[in-house]
């Protein structure tokens, strides 16, 4: 009798959990990491660009494909004032409301940068790659910039004006390089990069093409009923299976 209810558990829990993985888990294949050492990947090897996206410090750490990771901003911890200083008006309305990953490392937010250790050296003409802005698809402006020594941005890219050449960021074999990303509005940022670079072997142009990553500028979300009933579905199917092996 025991026996049969544990197979009855059993099956239920089975019906249940592929129950939710169809109908669950399905919208959620893409990760979206909200923090973090994440670095924006660039590889060139056996002829082949390789853009991913790197997370460092998971366990173990992670490597995902463009389109398989959203880039999370967090709505709240992120917000940030567009400075009265007019050096940063590229951000917006001076005392506007800006959201930012910053290029110095918080905690609570996705740490961002671009990584190109994996890019061995002598293969590209004075060993530099540049990662361009091809298109952004926002409700609002895309910008990325370094803040220096005494304070004054350097932008690097910023689609609010427009996007041609001058966006683009000069990326060093062997290196790894942080800087602040801004979003000027809540939403989905769908930033087109392309990486490119002349081969030192017959000085060719070598270019990705656009490769798309995807930002959420979005409030993190609360573990979800879901999440926390398929937890609990599996570790009573567990139980249920363990039981059943002992019988
Ligand atoms: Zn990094």
């Amino acid at each position: 009798m025991k026996k049969q209810n544990n197979r009855t558990i059993g099956h239920i829990c089975q019906l249940g959990l592929a129950a939710l993985l169809t109908t669950g888990l399905a919208s959620q294949a893409q990760t979206t990491l909200w923090e973090g050492h994440t670095d924006v990947g660039v590889v060139y090897e056996l002829g082949a660009w390789n853009l991913h996206i790197g997370q460092h410090e998971s366990t173990p750490p992670m490597e995902y494909a463009p389109n398989e990771a959203i880039l999370g901003v967090d709505i709240v911890g992120a917000r940030s004032t567009v400075p009265a200083n007019p050096q940063f008006s590229f951000l917006g309305t001076a005392g506007s409301s800006v959201w930012v990953l910053p290029q110095v490392q918080d905690p609570a937010l996705l740490f961002l940068g671009f990584g190109t250790e994996e890019l061995a050296s002598g293969v590209f003409v004075n060993d530099e790659v540049t990662l361009s802005l091809q298109g952004v698809r926002a409700p609002g402006q895309f910008s990325v910039y370094e803040v220096g020594m005494f304070g004054s941005p350097t932008v690097l890219m910023n689609s609010g004006d427009g996007t041609t050449a001058a966006d683009s960021i000069r990326l060093t074999a062997g290196g790894h390089r942080h800087v602040n990303w801004a979003f000027s509005t809540p939403g989905t940022y769908e930033v087109d990069f392309e990486a490119a670079g002349t081969l030192v072997d017959g000085s060719v142009f070598s270019a990705s093409g656009p490769i798309t990553y995807t930002f959420s500028v979005a409030a993190v979300p609360e573990p979800s009923a879901l999440s926390l009933l398929l937890l609990g579905g599996a570790g009573m199917l567990a139980f249920a299976r363990r039981t059943n092996f002992r019988n």
